[in-house]
């Protein structure tokens, strides 16, 4: 890096040597999830550049949607949360945990302490269907269902009536075929996860035999990959059910499907499927295609049954393939509905949002004072604030290191304002001044260390702590 800074026309000077051992660079990330992590493992990596990093997170646990996210019988991409770790171990990386953003500290706060603030906020709401019933007991965003399972604190009393014997899941993408794979697995399976407590509790409970997954567009449009839905083939006990004239394909969508990879394995693992005989009489997944709910129906006051229109493909003027309804309806009883149409970024205190697009504006990265609008020094955003929720957890590695080249670039350029109180004992003093109960890293492994000692006993990774207040004792604050 060039050490000749010079400070952008109206704004604060800078020091010319910003990012050296006598003036380190100081960050606040906000979000301690992929994003976050990989945000402060690049700027860690980044070639002659001196820099103190902070990482503040809402809940006392670290890791984000890999805790809260990712589904209990995958815990091998739960294994990057070691490389989060050693980031975390680093002399010059501090981690606040149980410290809300926009209520503990706030914007103003960050712009006051730090050089460069990043949000790395992920995308905490849904996305809505817009039909009729939608809001009915027993129709959930299956992001809840998730969190739940995975003991999530906010979602630790949440219930989900699993008394009928059938379910259906809106949507073909990972997060559907994650929760129609909950919804099916033997829970004897899951006892051996980190699965949430209450919800084995439940599992073992559910009488739900089949579980009804539609997707809007065709099986060449599916959102999921292919390793998650050839795993619904080897599920114990369960018969995957495919309709072979469902995998018939229009001349546009078998064009489209040749120039993806991914296509073209998934639609060889649906052939499979489809010309498998069901085994019975244990449970059932049926994968249906060209199928969109038009109404969810109320039977004594909740979910009793999905009206579920066929759809036919069209190509739009873009060239995308969409789809389109055909006015032919059937009706399918079921007493739990998840709607698993895709995670929604919601905006934070005082940072400007695009409500269309539901992230906050960005230019690779650099906020934006609104849509299309000028960039805010000093401030930054990465993973699905910054994108849209789209991606597998590595996607966030190369969209950090996108931003972390903005962030350097504004160094190098002398755009970095001059915060009031760098020096990292006043973050320290403001909290305690307002007595935020915030949690370091240590405090982290005393909890991972007794969830995991009592996962031991079980035979099982962990065992999820997933009250708050129970946290904070076990971390001794
Ligand atoms: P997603 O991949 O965007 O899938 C959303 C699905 O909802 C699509 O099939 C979409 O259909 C459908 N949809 C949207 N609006 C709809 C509507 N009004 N009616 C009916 N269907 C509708 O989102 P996601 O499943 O929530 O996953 C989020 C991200 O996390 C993805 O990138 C995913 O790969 C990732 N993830 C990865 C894993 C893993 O690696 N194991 C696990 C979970 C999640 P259209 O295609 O027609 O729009």
């Amino acid at each position: 890096m060039t050490r000749h800074l010079h400070a952008k026309a109206g704004s604060t000077p800078v020091s010319t040597s910003l990012g050296t051992q006598e003036h380190p660079l100081r960050v606040a990330v906000v979000g301690a999830g992929p994003a976050g992590f990989f945000t402060v493992e690049a700027l860690l990596k980044a070639s002659d550049l001196a820099c103190s990093i902070d990482v503040f997170n809402r809940l006392p646990t670290p890791y984000g949607l890999v805790r809260e996210g990712v589904a209990p019988d995958h815990p091998s991409i739960k294994k990057v949360t070691r490389k989060y770790d050693r980031i975390a171990s680093e002399p010059n990386v501090r981690y606040f945990g149980n410290v809300t953003f926009g209520r503990d500290v706030d914007r103003g706060d960050l712009l006051r302490h730090y050089h460069q603030v990043v949000y790395a906020v992920g995308a905490q709401s849904d996305r809505r269907l817009g039909i009729p019933g939608e809001d009915l007991a027993g129709s959930h965003a299956a992001t809840e269902f998730v969190a739940w399972y995975n003991g999530h604190p906010d979602f630790t009393d949440r219930s989900f009536d699993l008394s009928h014997e059938r379910a259906v899941v809106i949507g073909n993408g990972n997060v559907a075929v994650d929760v129609a794979r909950i919804l099916v697995t033997d829970p004897e399976e899951l006892a051996a996860t980190d699965i949430a407590d209450h919800a084995l509790d439940a599992l073992r409970r559910s009488r739900v035999r089949e579980v009804v997954m539609l997707g809007r567009r065709g099986p060449a449009q599916g959102k999921f990959t292919s390793v998650e839905l050839k795993e619904l083939g080897r599920l114990e006990g369960v018969d995957v059910i495919v309709d072979a004239a469902d995998l018939e394909l229009d001349p546009a969508s078998a064009a489209e499907a040749e120039m993806s990879r991914v296509a073209i394995r998934n639609l060889e693992i649906l052939r499979d499927l489809a010309a498998r005989d069901p085994k019975g009489p244990g449970r059932r997944l049926v994968l249906r295609f060209l199928a969109s709910p038009a109404e969810i129906l109320e039977a004594d006051g909740r979910v009793g049954a999905v009206r579920v229109e066929r759809n036919r493909l069209v190509q739009a003027g873009s060239g995308t393939i969409r789809s389109e309804g055909t006015g032919d309806v059937d009706t399918l009883e079921a007493g739990l509905v998840l709607r698993s149409v895709g995670y929604r970024g919601v905006p934070i205190p005082d940072v400007a949002f695009d409500s269309e697009r539901h992230l906050i504006p960005n230019l690779a990265g650099r906020v934006l004072d609104g849509p299309g609008g000028s960039v805010m020094p000093g401030e930054f955003v990465a993973g699905w604030i910054k994108r849209g929720p789209s991606g597998i957890i590595g996607t966030n590695k190369p969209d950090a290191a996108e931003t972390v080249a903005g962030m350097l670039d504004e160094v190098q350029g002398g755009g970095a304002s001059a915060p009031e109180r760098p020096a990292p004992e006043a973050m320290v003093e403001l909290l305690e001044s307002r007595q935020v109960r915030y949690v370091t890293f240590e405090d982290w492994r005393k909890l991972d260390e007794v969830e995991t000692m009592e996962g031991e006993k079980q035979g099982r990774p962990r065992v999820k702590v997933v009250r708050v207040e129970r946290m904070l004792e076990i971390m001794g604050r």
